[in-house]
């Protein structure tokens, strides 16, 4: 039986844990409440509190109130704080209040508007636009590509979140300075081609998910019995996490409230990382300006993690230069004592990955949750390494905002490629790094990283493969294609989603608004943090300010244990050539160099020597050349030159690619090394007995007419 509960009680369950500050915020008469403050000071705490003080308190009933944020994970937090909410305190009984995303909230209002502003036509959801944007593509003459559709659909998502239209794109776009791949008119064109394909049967139109949003707007601006309805139904507004709104949820919000000021909004301007979506901290700083009368309430004490943290959190916003750091307070960590941030340099991605692996181990061994651990990257292709070092460590772990690397569409499909080049046979001979760019280029694996968010996404990833490969070669020089593929699927299948709650990894975007005991940010080289697309646009530009804010966020997601570490070089053995994150310039104290033991390595065979000066070799490429890269290279570039254009004939011939004749490295080899006979051709990385026969002669005969004195 529930017994029920004295006002009194329930008051105190709901404000008893709460500081003066947030008091006030939950307490504030009803009309329009500001909470802006830095991470962990509890502002989602205090809404879901104010919440449950209007209902409680009679000031509104539980399903007037409307809750909104912006992903799914969120509005799952606050469904979950509001529940627990109305186990603790029965009398608050929040379970009818509403707490979902924008979208959400807008799907639901217009399915149930539609047919009265409407009519007869009807409206489906667009789940994916990638098929219409595909055309519109098409018709404005634009790449069909996957890539350039994902790009093109992002710039149409990013237009309509802003509230732009086609006509305004490229004036406005060339304002932000945005990264496009296209010629802004042609997007222009594309997004007006896209808009009306949605429409183009008869009685139905596609709407898009900011469609949702449009029309919601636009209903209630535009009827005033649905407008009355609507105002009845919903008298009480929260949003969390406000310095994310874009133009277009604020358009939908403002027709929610239609000159109503119940609402409270909760955000941290430092915290805003999501710009180049169209979010805006611009509504949350500017809020007092709009509503004089708000209550305004800053949170400074933060009881999410333990001063050092906190510390180290103060430390890197306070370089924070612009509009948004002039928001930033100071925030006193209320947890007690914990130990210092880590920092850690390594020589190379998989002494990073492998250092880190050991110490969530311990970490787990000495009582640490898995689930109260993460590790977060700032992008996703970084997970890889970290997906290996810690199936190998045999800790369980879950991948979020993203799938495992090997789930990946592109690493799908250029294992596929591969395989399909070692049924052919291909290149039976060659050195595999070499085979397997070759074969990846096709995908998107060129020199450059390309222009365009998603090509560089998949660049990324396929990148990652590579060098996965070089490193899997460096360690077993005899491997074969076949051996790889065998290899690659043994880590993809070794791989199985856990079964107990793991470490989460996740991209610092995908960590927002969480938190766990032990967090690692890894990979902060400069270039990855601040990502080097950041820095195109010069060091002190916004969006490198926005990679700052990314650091913030990551750091003021741990509680106690904090560890930060770069490494030098990606693949071991590779060049270390990187620098730490220049946010940590400073701050980072005499960053520990841990060259500590890597990951058990497999067995290996005796170390191939440079020809020039016998140091032992690690790196592929040094291995291919069977030289050091920086010992002289006695090439004769004539020969060279003779090479490449018998090659270029005999593929010709053949009708086949030129690298499956020889590849540049092999033809590199021979006019380093001159051979005079078979042996010597043999030695040479990607000339076997097969290669031997079939062009044994024309080569050396090319060896020898450069030899004979002319
Ligand atoms: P973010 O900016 O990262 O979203 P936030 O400001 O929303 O952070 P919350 O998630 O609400 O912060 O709170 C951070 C942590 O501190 C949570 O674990 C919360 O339960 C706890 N907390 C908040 N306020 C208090 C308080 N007054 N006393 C004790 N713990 C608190
Ligand atoms: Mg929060």
């Amino acid at each position: 039986m529930m017994v029920a509960m004295s006002p009194t009680a329930s008051r105190d369950l709901l404000l008893g844990d709460l500081d003066d500050e947030q008091r006030d915020a939950v307490l504030a008469p009803r009309g329009p409440v500001c909470v802006l403050a830095g991470a962990g000071t509890g502002k989602t705490r205090t809404i879901t509190r104010r919440i449950a003080h209007l209902v409680t308190a009679g000031h509104v009933a539980p399903g007037q109130v409307l809750a909104v944020t912006f992903t799914q994970r969120a509005a799952g937090e606050m469904r979950g704080r509001l529940r627990a909410l109305g186990g603790n305190a029965p009398g608050a009984s929040t379970e009818s209040v509403q707490a979902m995303t924008f979208h959400a909230a807008a799907r639901r209002q217009l399915s149930y508007f539609w047919p009265r502003v409407v009519g007869d036509t009807e409206w489906q959801l667009l789940d994916s636009k990638f098929a219409v944007v595909a055309q519109a593509a098409n018709r404005a003459g634009l790449p069909t590509g996957t890539d350039d559709v994902r790009d093109l659909a992002g710039e149409i998502e990013w237009a309509k979140a802003s509230l732009i239209t086609p006509e305004d794109y490229p004036v406005r776009a060339g304002d932000t300075g945005r990264d496009i791949p296209f010629e802004a008119a042609k997007v222009a064109e594309a997004y007006a081609g896209y808009e009306t394909l949605k429409t183009r049967r008869e009685g139905l139109v596609l709407l898009d998910f900011d469609d949702l949003l449009l029309h919601t707007a636009a209903a209630i601006e535009n009827d005033a019995a649905v407008a009355a309805e609507f105002r009845d139904r919903y008298r009480c507004f929260v949003v969390d996490e406000y310095q994310d709104v874009t133009p277009l949820q604020q358009r939908v919000l403002d027709a929610w409230l239609g000159g109503r000021d119940d609402l409270t909004v909760v955000g941290d301007a430092n915290q805003t990382i999501y710009s180049f979506t169209g979010a805006s901290p611009r509504y949350l700083l500017d809020f007092s300006r709009r509503f004089p009368e708000a209550a305004v309430v800053r949170l400074e004490r933060d009881y999410r993690s333990t001063p050092q943290v906190v510390s180290l959190a103060n430390r890197v916003i306070a370089a924070a230069r612009g509009r948004m750091a002039g928001s930033r307070l100071h925030l006193v960590g209320q947890r007690p004592p914990g130990p210092e941030p880590m920092f850690n340099e390594f020589p190379d991605e998989v002494a990073e990955a492998a250092a880190v692996a050991r110490t969530v181990k311990n970490l787990v061994e000495s009582g640490t949750a898995a689930s109260e651990i993460a590790v977060l990257y700032r992008i996703n292709a970084q997970s890889e390494v970290y997906e290996e070092a810690l199936t190998e460590a045999g800790v369980p772990f879950q991948v979020r905002g993203g799938e495992g690397f090997f789930s990946r569409q592109e690493i799908r499909q250029a294992l596929l490629a591969l395989q399909r080049a070692a049924e052919r046979g291909v290149a039976e001979d060659d050195p595999l790094p070499e085979v397997v760019r070759i074969t990846l280029e096709p995908l998107g694996l060129t020199g450059e990283p390309p222009a365009g968010t998603r090509a560089r996404d998949r660049w990324e990833a396929l990148v990652a493969l590579a060098e996965l490969v070089d490193e899997e070669v460096a360690q077993r020089p005899q491997l074969d294609l076949r051996g790889l593929l065998a290899e690659l699927r043994q880590r993809a299948d070794s791989r199985h989603p856990p079964t107990v709650q793991g470490v989460t990894l996740a991209s610092l975007h995908a960590a927002k608004g969480l938190e766990w005991d032990a967090v690692f940010l890894v990979g902060l080289a400069d270039g990855t943090l601040p990502i080097s697309h950041a820095l195109a646009h010069g060091p002190d530009s916004e969006p490198v300010e926005e990679e700052r804010r990314l650091l913030y966020v990551g750091i003021t997601r741990a509680r106690v244990h904090l560890a930060l570490s770069w490494a030098l070089a990606r693949t071991p053995g590779g060049r270390q050539g990187r620098r730490p994150s220049r946010f940590l310039n400073g701050i980072a104290p005499q960053a520990q160099r841990d060259d500590g033991p890597s990951r058990p390595r497999k067995p290996r065979g005796p170390a191939p020597r440079c020809r020039v000066c016998n140091s032992a070799l690690s790196s592929p490429a040094a291995i291919m050349l069977r030289r050091c890269e920086t010992c002289p290279s006695d090439l004769d570039e004539q020969l060279l030159g003779d090479l490449k254009e018998w090659r270029l004939r005999i593929s010709k011939e053949m009708s086949v690619p030129a690298y499956v004749v020889f590849t540049d490295n092999t033809l590199i080899a021979i006019a380093e090394s001159l051979p005079s006979d078979d042996a010597a051709l043999v030695a040479i990385p990607g000339i076997g007995a097969r290669k031997l026969e079939q062009f044994g002669a024309d080569v050396l005969e090319m060896v020898r007419s450069r030899r004979a004195p002319t």
